[in-house]
């Protein structure tokens, strides 16, 4: 099956009716639409490029309705991403590529997916993009935050509108954000789990702000306005490593409370699970060189998994599969700006 962009300047008016799980047969692929506002620089923006992550579809949607009758502030591109696992309400299928790992930069393989992303980032490129803003759920107990790949004061603006709160990441590669840098200030936002009405109410707004923004300053933001965090590490467990929640012959049995330490500083010694039959570490650090710092921040200590120094984990989630596809957590520290 040959993977094709389909590309509109129109909104198919069954999108503002719509679930995420009936995108895909209402647009049959996956989609680039272009809409027309009064300031013609667009603003770009992606969602569902994780198809289990519904908050960024019903936000724009409630945008576009809002707009329906009325001219948008400033024109709009639309990436409407992996429609496929949308409609299976997953992440991604198994035998696709992770929809945020496959942009400009992507370390992988290269496969359909890469050509498709580098075609739209090229179209983008060639509209001269006022800002992007790719849009996300997580699974695990998280505040809302948004994440820069530049650290400059228009990315940190752009985050601003959306939270205190600031994760600033160079890796994974491959991330639309971390792509879309080159070309714009671009953020990727959080909203917190898929169900909360609260995350969509605050992405519509976050968007709707966005739209009406006539310019990015390139002020520094007063410190006191944002808490800025920098991912040190991405953690996974070994491939060869089973694992789970529950007391059972898993050789790691995870501690069902892990997400509580979602962005909380987290002193050495604190207790991630306990192993059974295991000699080595059963999870891989990898900083942002994608160098091994497992042993830098866990030890093994009489069958438990302990951190080694103060850290701040975040992402961290109780949903195994996603534990399996994505990771188990990112290790964070605050830049002093
Ligand atoms: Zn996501």
């Amino acid at each position: 099956m040959t993977l094709i962009l389909q590309e509109l300047d129109r909104l198919p008016p069954a999108v503002l009716t719509a679930k995420p799980e009936q995108l895909h047969k209402i647009l049959g692929a996956p989609t680039l639409l272009h809409l027309e506002g009064e300031k013609p620089q667009p603003l770009f923006i992606s969602i569902l490029l994780h198809g289990n992550e519904p908050t960024g579809f019903y936000a724009l949607q409630r945008l576009l309705k809002h707009y329906q009758h009325k001219p948008l502030p400033r024109s709009l591109s639309i990436f409407f991403g992996n429609t496929l696992a949308a409609e299976a309400k997953l992440r991604r299928l198994d035998n696709q590529p992770d929809y945020n790992r496959v942009w400009p930069g992507t370390e992988q393989a290269d496969c359909e997916e890469i050509r498709l992303m580098q075609y739209i980032f090229d179209k983008m490129k060639a509209k001269n993009l006022f800002a992007s803003i790719d849009i996300h759920n997580n699974t695990g107990l998280n505040p809302h935050y948004a994440c820069i790949n530049k650290l400059d004061n228009s990315f940190l603006q752009l985050a601003a509108l959306f939270g205190r709160l600031i994760v600033y990441f160079t890796h994974p590669k491959g991330v639309q954000s971390l792509s879309f840098a080159e070309l714009c200030p671009a953020v990727t936002l959080e909203c917190g789990r898929p169900d909360q009405d609260h995350g969509i109410d605050h992405a519509f707004d976050y968007l709707n702000s966005c739209l009406h923004l006539s310019e990015l300053s390139q002020r520094a933001l007063p410190h006191r306005d944002i808490a800025v965090y920098h991912t040190v590490a991405q953690v996974k467990i070994a491939d060869d490593i089973t694992f789970g929640f529950d007391e059972n012959s898993h050789q790691l049995i995870l501690d069902k409370d892990l997400e509580r330490l979602n962005f909380t500083e987290i002193k050495p010694g604190t207790r991630f699970g306990r192993v059974k039959f295991l000699q080595k570490l059963p999870v891989l650090a990898i900083d942002e060189s994608g160098k091994d710092v497992s042993s830098r921040f866990f030890e093994l200590n009489q069958n438990e998994l302990l951190t080694r120094c103060a850290t701040m984990p975040s992402m961290l989630t109780l949903d195994e599969r996603v534990i399996r596809q994505d990771c188990l957590c990112y290790l964070m520290e605050q830049i002093a700006l």
